[in-house]
């Protein structure tokens, strides 16, 4: 069998009857070699879901925001498929098995395992969805059930991957497949020994396609996205933007970390590992040559904007007279590491500690729990954190104006404030 290729398809891709049309219209000539596609949850509708579990924790109705989840789906199909065609029955029952579990009881100490039974159903939905559609259009496709192959530990929401037993199921479930087939499979969800569904963080698509590809030693991955590949900036957020031809793995690495938002921040080092490349290209235009992240020894100097939402701020601070040690570092990180909480930007002072996180449901309270019996804690929530790679003068000046600044970090290279929102 020649190498297999991996595409990777996210939400805005799917989001709609004529973004799977699309879709079609891409892989279509694009079959050449053996090929996986990993697909999202369409549009917003993990996001939909999300809500739908805060209410139901909110103990309130949640039966409005279900209909529109479901009949999002639908319409979607009806867009898609004759009246009479089986993906209507086979949506019904997930829909059944999504409201049957949605009316179990939900303990909020159980809460990151139950969330990870239900925001599968994004993923489950749409794949399905996909490949029926690919087939009713004469593609040979098979649907694979991600959880059969991803295997995970039980780190419900941010699972991690078990890459011996991944492998074997890639090696022995997917490649016969793939002889005669191109396999259409989830994004995001994997599963844990004893058969629960866990998911790899948020927009943990990208993370799936890099796993797969590294398993079978892959060709190439490719992530098609709504901009025309890797930019300096989020189009969103600033005006004038540069694309990258090609980004060194490292490069790409390091701006993901900082919250660049194009490509999940554990897609590259797998591929970097084995040296396939990875493309990011726009499905709006898919001729266009994308960016291209791979070896590469030219150092980058282009400066790099990355905005990252929903941080908090929390300071602790020494209650006595005594100096911030490592021990006091210590005991922060060690109660950080147990709420697998991770740290977006570090400041010590004498006397207190500054660290800024992701706003995650509970995880504060925990924290605080945990620790106020050591420290005097203070928190802001709602922040942004922005980072410049490459930052020059000027830039700084320009991104400085008019921002309530809690917290700035300067090194040679890098540039990182922390403010709120006005
Ligand atoms: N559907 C999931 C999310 O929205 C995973 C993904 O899109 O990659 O986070
Ligand atoms: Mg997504």
């Amino acid at each position: 069998m020649s190498k297999v290729n991996v595409f990777k398809f996210g939400g805005a891709s799917v989001k709609d009857a004529d973004s799977i049309k699309n879709l079609f219209n891409i892989i279509f000539n694009r079959l050449q070699n053996p090929t996986i596609i990993v697909i999202s949850a369409m549009g917003k509708s993990t996001n939909a879901l999300e809500t739908i579990l805060q209410l139901k924790l909110d103990k309130k109705s949640f039966s409005s925001n279900y209909t529109i989840f479901r009949d999002y789906h639908i319409n979607i199909c009806m867009e898609l498929f004759p009246k009479n065609h089986a993906i209507f029955n086979i949506l019904d029952g997930q829909f059944h098995d999504v409201l049957e579990m949605l009316n179990e009881t939900l303990l909020p100490e159980n809460y990151d395992e139950y969330y990870d039974q239900i925001i599968c159903y994004g993923e489950i939905i749409s794949t399905l969805i996909v490949q029926s559609f690919l087939s009713l259009k004469e593609i040979k496709c098979a649907w694979q059930d991600a959880r059969e192959i991803i295997a995970t530990n039980s780190d419900y929401r941010f699972a991690k991957i078990d890459w011996e037993e991944t492998t074997q199921n890639c090696v022995s479930k997917l490649t016969p497949i793939l002889e005669n087939n191109t396999v259409i499979t989830q994004g995001f969800i994997g599963r844990e020994t004893s058969g629960k569904t866990t998911t790899l963080g948020r927009e943990g698509s990208d993370f799936t396609a890099s796993i797969l590809a590294s398993c079978l030693q892959a060709d190439a991955v490719t992530i098609w996205k709504d901009v025309e590949g890797v930019l300096n900036a989020d189009p969103k957020r600033f005006e004038k933007t540069i694309k990258f031809d090609k980004l060194d793995y490292k490069e790409a690495a390091e701006l993901t970390y900082y919250g660049a938002s194009v490509i999940h921040p554990k897609t590259i080092k797998p591929l970097a590992n084995l040296g396939i490349p990875l493309y990011v290209k726009s499905f709006l235009n898919p001729e266009g040559a994308g960016t291209k992240i791979h070896t590469v020894t030219t150092l980058n100097t282009v400066p790099c904007i990355v905005v990252k939402d929903n941080q908090i701020l929390v300071s602790f601070r020494v209650t006595d007279f005594t100096f911030i040690n490592e021990s006091h570092i210590q005991q922060v990180f060690t109660v950080l590491e147990k709420l697998k909480l991770k740290v977006n930007l570090l400041q010590t002072s004498a006397i207190s500690i500054s660290i800024v996180i992701d706003e995650q449901i509970f995880k504060l309270e925990k924290l605080m729990k945990e620790l106020e019996s050591i420290f005097n804690i203070r928190y802001n929530e709602q922040l942004q954190l922005l980072t410049v790679k490459n930052h020059t003068e000027e830039m700084v000046t320009e991104l400085l104006k008019n921002k309530e600044i809690l917290l700035e970090q300067v090194t040679r290279t890098t540039f990182q404030i922390v403010y709120k929102l006005t």
